[in-house]
């Protein structure tokens, strides 16, 4: 062996022992995330470019597949999934964040779609899916509240209108349809059938709908992924462990919280109602109303 053989073969095995000690495992490629895309989302389509499952994929990285991983501890688990990739750091910890308020407060859990054993789950616009270049599930869809597509009038469906499954967020539709096309978010992972319909068959189902109940959809997701809301007329930000206190002792109507019953701090909340009244009879006589209207 010659000197430079010998220099070549130590280089090669630093670099090797750098690469598998230090430096984490990469997928080496990854879908960019949408704006509006949710973490359990980015994951799907990660494992659908790869076609694996998430355990499979978690396994691969040397990392653990989590039950919920939009609101899963910890948040690089995100990071990890997209180590290596060309999705840069920053664009990965702003998906690891997204539901950072509900791993703060974990009994905003309440708020987010689950199956009824438990499994995280979403509800689908199928317009929305029908319209997407790739389709992608919306954060916005992950939560109880938001039931109606305000772009398409739709109500939205949890489970797959063929085989009656949930669409769970940790499910990745995986494989070909008959046709040969490669099964996407807008495919049921339980059947392989497409949520979507074809184009042409009918148009959205025009539901009818109230306008304050879009708007009060609106403020709840905003409430919770900024983790702090406002009332009308009160110049403050609130946060979300009151809303959610607001909401388990009031009645919620479209956005405005109606009372129904004793409180733990009725003092607390007349204090404010009290304020709101002069303010409101200040601004404009109207009559008090508490709406959410971040
Ligand atoms: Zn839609
Ligand atoms: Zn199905």
């Amino acid at each position: 062996m010659t000197a430079v053989d010998h220099v070549m073969l130590t280089g090669n095995y630093r670099y090797l022992r750098v690469s598998m000690t230090e430096r984490p495992r990469s997928i080496l490629v990854a879908p960019c995330p949408y704006d509006d895309e949710s973490p359990a989302s980015w994951i799907q389509r990660v494992c659908q470019m790869h076609g694996i499952t998430y355990q499979r994929l978690a396994e691969s990285l040397g990392i653990v597949a989590r039950h919920d991983p939009d609101i899963t501890l910890p948040p690089e688990h995100i990071c990890h999934i997209g180590a290596g990739t060309s999705v840069s750091g920053v664009r990965l910890r702003a998906l690891s964040n997204t539901f950072h308020a509900v791993r703060a407060l974990p009994r905003a859990r309440n708020l987010l779609n689950f199956d009824p054993l438990g499994a995280p789950t979403y509800r689908i616009c199928r317009y929305c899916l029908a319209n997407d270049p790739v389709p992608y599930l919306r954060i916005a869809w992950r939560f109880k509240d938001w039931k109606f597509c305000p772009f398409h009038h739709e109500r939205l469906m949890d489970r797959c209108d063929k085989c009656n499954a949930y669409i769970k967020s940790t499910r990745p539709s995986l494989g070909k349809s008959p046709s040969g096309k490669h099964l996407n978010v807008s495919d049921c992972a339980a059947c392989g059938q497409p949520h979507i319909k074809p184009a042409g068959v009918h148009g959205p189902p025009h539901v009818m709908f109230d306008g304050q109940e879009l708007a009060a959809q609106d403020a709840l997701v905003a409430t919770v992924l900024n983790g702090y809301f406002r009332i009308e007329g009160f110049n403050r930000r609130l946060d979300l462990g009151f809303f959610l206190w607001l909401r388990e002792n009031y009645e919620w109507h479209g956005g405005r919280i109606a009372s129904c019953g004793t409180c733990e701090n009725p003092r607390l909340v007349s204090s404010i109602v009290r304020r709101l009244q002069s303010l409101y009879e200040h601004a404009s006589g109207a009559m008090p109303i508490i709406g959410i209207v971040q």
